[in-house]
């Protein structure tokens, strides 16, 4: 008899690729100031324990997540007031090289749709930044006119691959402030390393927290 993992992997669905884009909570890194992931063992069968249990403790912007405009408007919508239609969208996955704030020019020649994501690959997955404990000053953000861009042109999720949009030290958060007012969902610290530039099906779930601002995710690529 196969295992049912083998049935599956075998199976039905048939998409030619999944990618997951999501880092695992053990190892990210926690953005300065938020509280860093915590686990602590209850039991462990290793001890001599009938069972393996942990207790587990991470800020709701933790590793791969999903900014809500509750995050920073005081009336804006959190987790609860979005269909999950809005986490399973298509999305265009962007190489972006350089190591300055992705400009407006970036999405030459790309064509969008109302309602997609833009999912943005940049040296920060080259450099794995989503997979070291340290927090990186030094990270590739979005400028606030291709955030501006983005609301013009109807995209409902923008994406990039470390934990935040706006550039390290701009505390007033203007890419943030544009694009959750205008209702653009953002995910960050997701890592694109393995993943072609193309279109694709994003698949991003946050946690179902009522009220919340942001939650982790697991975010996958399929085609
Ligand atoms: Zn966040």
């Amino acid at each position: 008899m196969p295992l049912v993992s083998e049935i599956i992997l075998n199976n039905p669905l048939d998409f030619k690729e999944i990618y997951d884009i999501s880092a695992p909570l053990n190892t990210v890194p926690a953005y300065p100031g938020d509280r860093p992931y915590f686990r602590e063992w209850m039991a462990r069968l290793d001890e001599g324990n009938d069972y393996s249990l942990s207790a587990i403790a991470f800020c709701s912007h933790a590793g791969t997540h999903l900014d809500f405009p509750s995050h920073l408007l005081k009336s804006g919508r959190c987790q609860e007031q979005y269909s999950l239609k809005r986490f399973i969208i298509p999305a265009e996955v962007i190489s972006v090289p350089g190591e300055g704030p992705i400009l407006p020019s970036s999405l030459q020649g790309c064509k969008i749709d109302k309602g997609q994501a833009l999912l943005f690959k940049t040296g920060n997955s080259k450099k794995r930044l989503m997979h070291q404990v340290a927090f990186s000053e030094d990270f590739v953000s979005l400028s606030l006119g291709l955030a501006q861009l983005c609301v013009v042109m109807g995209v409902s999720l923008v994406g990039i691959d470390y934990l935040s949009v706006d550039k390290y030290g701009d505390d007033s958060l203007p890419v943030h402030g544009t694009l959750l007012e205008n209702d653009v969902l953002i995910l960050e610290g997701i890592d694109l390393a393995a993943v072609p530039s193309g279109r694709y099906s994003l698949i991003c779930l946050p946690l179902s927290i009522k009220d919340a601002e942001a939650s982790p995710v697991r975010a996958i690529l399929v085609r």
